[in-house]
């Protein structure tokens, strides 16, 4: 075996030594499963890496450190040679990562991040032929970290983009519940414009989303579950997030979706990719926020500078079935359709009065597919869809109420409109059994990319729910009360 590392290769990372205070290698392993290098020390190291070539190496160095072990090594496959760890010299010690003959990796690829001062991980992109570099194996630092993992020099040295000229903090960043997309929350003190772009690395198998002059705020911790699926490093001044293909990750071009407080990047079906393979710069608004959590707050601020455009928001009001599906048929031969639709029809004109922009899936007695109504919504550019309903038990007279359903990121949006539903109509001279916010599967919520409801007014086939609900005065305050918890909603989002 040859023991590349020996060689005295570095000459860029000159660095004053404090071996007074040396940290211990504690632990380091090479995961095959992702690709990367785990390594953990005894105290805070401030790592140096590059690469070299002939062969082609990945060096990191960890000054100030001592192994207090043999050299070890560790034969890997897959267009990775092995893994070996020695000690430089007194007071560094070195780990080298050899690829195959023939193999490389793009430095640039290479992403070093730590979780703490001690424990560090290295993201490897998955090793190229050397031939696919057509000017030779690339060489060069790849970065030098401080001891909070943050870049000191980065490769590339790239000249500087002129956005997000004020530098934000990113408090909040998680591969979402449904693992279809990744939700970013960035707080600033007033409303700005935070530019992103993304691309698909087809070397490192990772959608790569860049948000230049941005920041991880300095106390977060990426949530443990979205540890498997993000990498989140600094880059200059660059937040380089990589999301890598795993399963049950669908990942492709990101979507922006506007949920007021969050910017959610939805990765969407891989094929999609070789249509529009070029990187996109999409500007997002992240709004202002102190919070970080689904649940709605009171408004914090109500200057007229932090109110909500109105136009901003588009509901997507959606009555259910329609044409040759009339929906469920309840008691005395009464239609969901006959039910839901003036409701629906309500709502929309009072959201209308209030100023909020709304359309609808159908407006006459016609039917539209479920995948054709998830679609009218995205093309609308819809950022709330309310799917209106009216349920049914056979054999049940004596269940009745309201069911609110959410999937996937409408679950404060269910809450309100359904808590404000429930208060509004027991106010208002008649009775609503609260049968709860739930969540299910329902087509129209899990395909939806913004927040999205069904709300179940009522049981048809209640004895005396079915009475009320075919009421036109009962619809009526029906209508008032959900259109009331929309507009709550769209008041707290902002
Ligand atoms: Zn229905």
């Amino acid at each position: 075996m040859r023991y590349n590392w020996l060689l005295p290769s570095i000459s860029s990372f000159v660095m004053v030594s404090l071996p007074a205070t040396a940290a211990e290698m504690v632990s380091w392993q090479f995961n095959a499963t992702e690709n990367r290098i785990d390594f953990s020390t005894n105290s805070a190291v401030k790592p140096e890496a590059q690469m070299l070539a002939n062969p082609s190496r990945l060096i990191v160095d960890l000054p100030d450190t001592r192994l207090n072990q043999p050299t070890s090594s560790q034969l890997l496959g897959n267009g990775i040679k092995s893994l070996r760890v020695g000690q430089f010299d007194t007071d560094r010690t070195r780990m080298v990562l050899e690829l195959d003959p023939d193999y490389t990796i793009d430095p640039q690829q290479i992403l070093i991040q730590a979780s703490n001062s001690k424990q560090w991980s290295i993201q490897l992109p998955t090793p190229q032929p050397l031939k696919s570099f057509p000017r030779g194996a690339p060489v060069g630092p790849v970065g030098v970290f401080n001891e909070n993992g943050q870049v000191v020099v980065a490769q590339p040295i790239r000249p500087k983009v002129a956005v997000n000229t004020a530098i934000s903090s990113v408090n909040y960043i998680a591969i979402d519940p449904t693992r279809t997309g990744i939700l970013v929350q960035a707080d600033r003190q007033s409303r700005m414009q935070l530019k992103y772009t993304t691309i698909w690395d087809e070397r490192a198998g990772s959608f790569r989303v860049t948000i230049p002059n941005a920041k991880l705020a300095t106390a977060y911790q990426i949530p443990k579950e979205s540890q498997r699926y993000l990498t989140v490093s600094a880059q200059g001044d660059d937040l380089i997030v990589l999301v890598r293909r795993a399963d049950g990750v669908k990942v492709d071009i990101v979507r922006q979706y506007l949920d007021s407080r969050w910017v959610y990047l939805q990765p969407i079906s891989p094929s999609r990719i070789a249509v529009r393979p070029q990187p996109e710069a999409i500007t997002i608004t992240v709004p202002k926020t102190q919070t970080t959590t689904y649940r709605p707050t009171p408004k914090q601020d109500t200057s007229p500078a932090a109110r909500p455009s109105s136009g901003r928001v588009l509901v997507m009001l959606d009555p259910g079935h329609g044409g040759r599906d009339p929906g469920a048929i309840g008691l005395g031969g009464l239609r969901e359709v006959d039910v839901i639709m003036p409701v629906a029809r309500r709502v929309a004109e009072i959201l209308e009065k209030q100023g909020i922009a709304v359309k609808m899936t159908r407006t006459g007695d016609n039917y539209v597919g479920l995948d054709e109504r998830v679609s009218i919504a995205r093309e609308a550019g819809a950022t709330i869809f309310i799917s209106i309903h009216a349920n049914s038990i056979e054999n049940r007279p004596d269940v009745n109420g309201l069911e609110t359903y959410h999937y996937n990121i409408g679950q404060s949006l269910a809450e309100t409109v359904h808590r404000t539903v429930v208060d509004h109509v027991n106010k208002n001279g008649f009775y609503l059994n609260d049968r709860r916010v739930r969540s299910a599967r329902f087509l129209v919520l899990r395909k939806a990319t913004i927040p999205a409801i069904l709300v179940e007014t009522g049981y048809l086939t209640s004895a005396e729910e079915s009475a009320r609900l075919r009421r036109d005065d009962y619809q009526k305050v029906m209508a008032e009360a959900i259109a009331k918890g929309i507009i709550q909603y769209v008041k707290d989002r902002n």
